[in-house]
């Protein structure tokens, strides 16, 4: 089968026009047409963090393995426990987590016993130490209704059973997860091969950090925040500067990221009065479409498929603006890098909270606002918008600690409104 062009992507869809593409849609086509990335490699436990599972982990063993303790106490059959009368029991050996008491327990008899070790015998319930009374060396009394026919008592496989699905395939690892996969003696795990993704920034003005800053340019900062965004992803990054503003440079850019990435991210020259080439050079390499997305920021973007020399990548231009670029990141390029890392990526979960104002917004377009979470008097949870909204004022990104999502057809925002909002903190 041939793979998709985006042509038969975009010709499923009826109201179809890149000078006007909902986010939504934008999202979709996007998604439609990246596909994941096959190769898997198996990397030791630890190293599995951040990387995404290439497999569906079935449990090999029951986790616990034996019935055993919650609690350090007293180990004992329930059916010697008296109904309405305290009991008093003779304790016959003790029980270590890692050495069982291998004994038998005879009618009225117990087993000092610790967190984590087996149940001894036909003992089914623990009462824990504090809750009985003049224990010695050689009995316990447990007063009545103190504890319950099995309290206190960890199941065989009550964590995980052996022979079922312990974590699916796709899942990104996290401290608990690896964990797991300890608890089950896993000692590897195999993971999608990292994603490679190049990028560099285009535009004439730019200055690498380290270099003069000459009369009218700006230091190119785009590169700093897609190594941040792409790190925090789990990419493997292949930096390549800044790029002039020539055909000849521009090609050999793009073609070397393809040959030599999964995908690659630009940022800069996208937009519709660029005097530049970069948008050309786009065209002339591959399959691509040039989308005004009905947006605040970013509104300029491209995305496609490229190709050199028998090897292709997904390309995403981004808009130049310093915030442009992260919510265009966040909101299009990531899930897509997702898709091809081989993830399961869900919808980010969005907070709904107060707005602490008003905040007017037109129906027709999706904005981001860079926002800042508090609480109320009452300990209710509210958003502030940050200073400026502009799409080059990149200290709002960096002072907000949210994003305030006002969707595509949402209108005016009025002080205690509920508003959309996405945490930065666990963005990746
Ligand atoms: P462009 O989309 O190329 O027209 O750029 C839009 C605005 O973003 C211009 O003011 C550029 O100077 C600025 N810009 C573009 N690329 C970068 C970058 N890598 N770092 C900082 N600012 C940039
Ligand atoms: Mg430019």
């Amino acid at each position: 089968m041939n793979p998709l062009t985006l042509s038969d992507v975009v010709s499923c869809l009826s109201d179809y026009d890149p000078d006007a593409v909902p986010v939504a849609q934008a999202q979709k086509i996007i998604r439609e047409f990246v596909t994941p990335v096959r190769a898997v490699e198996k990397v030791a436990l630890r190293a599995g963090l951040n990387r995404v599972l290439a497999a569906d982990i079935i449990s090999p063993i029951n986790v616990p393995a034996h019935d055993n303790s919650a609690m350090d106490g007293f180990a004992l059959r329930s059916r010697d426990l008296g109904n309405d009368a305290a009991v008093t029991l003779k304790i016959v050996g003790t029980a270590y987590a890692g050495r069982g008491y291998d004994g038998a327990v005879g009618d009225g008899e117990c087993v000092r016993i610790m967190t984590g070790a087996v149940m001894p015998g036909e003992c089914d319930t623990v009462v824990p130490q504090e809750f009985t009374q003049c224990a010695s060396d050689t009995s316990v009394t447990v007063a009545a209704g103190i504890v319950k026919p099995g309290d206190n008592r960890r199941f065989k496989g009550e964590d995980l059973e052996a022979g079922k699905s312990a974590l699916s395939k796709g899942r990104i690892l996290r401290p608990a997860d690896i964990g797991l996969l300890a608890s089950l003696g896993f000692a590897e795990v195999p993971v999608q091969r990292r994603l490679r993704v190049a990028f560099f920034s285009t535009g004439d003005e730019l200055r690498s950090v380290g270099e003069p800053l000459d009369e009218g340019c700006v230091y190119d900062s785009n590169r700093y925040t897609i190594y941040g965004m792409l790190t925090r992803l789990g990419c493997d990054i292949i930096d390549m500067g800044v790029v002039k503003d020539d055909p000849a440079s521009l090609e050999a850019a793009f073609r070397s990221a393809c040959e030599n990435a999964d995908a690659i991210i630009t940022s800069g020259g996208v937009s519709v009065g660029a005097a530049d080439y970069t948008k050309q050079m786009m065209a002339q390499l591959g399959d691509v479409t040039f989308w005004k997305i009905g947006m605040r920021p970013g509104r300029p973007m491209v995305f496609g498929k490229i190709s050199s020399n028998g090897k292709s990548a997904y390309l995403f231009g981004l808009p130049g603006n310093p915030v442009a670029v992260m919510v265009t990141f966040y909101f299009f390029a990531r899930d897509a890098l997702l898709h091809m890392m081989g993830a399961d990526s869900e919808p980010l979960p969005l907070m709904r909270v107060a707005s602490q104002s008003g905040i007017r917004k037109k129906p027709g377009r999706t904005e981001y606002q860079r926002g800042i979470l508090s609480r109320n008097a009452h300990g209710d949870q509210q958003v502030r918008i940050t200073g400026s909204q502009g799409s080059g004022i990149l200290r709002s990104m960096s002072e907000a600690d949210c994003m305030v999502i006002l969707h595509h057809d949402q209108g005016n925002v009025n002080a205690g409104d509920p508003v959309d909002v996405i945490l930065f903190d666990g963005l990746t």
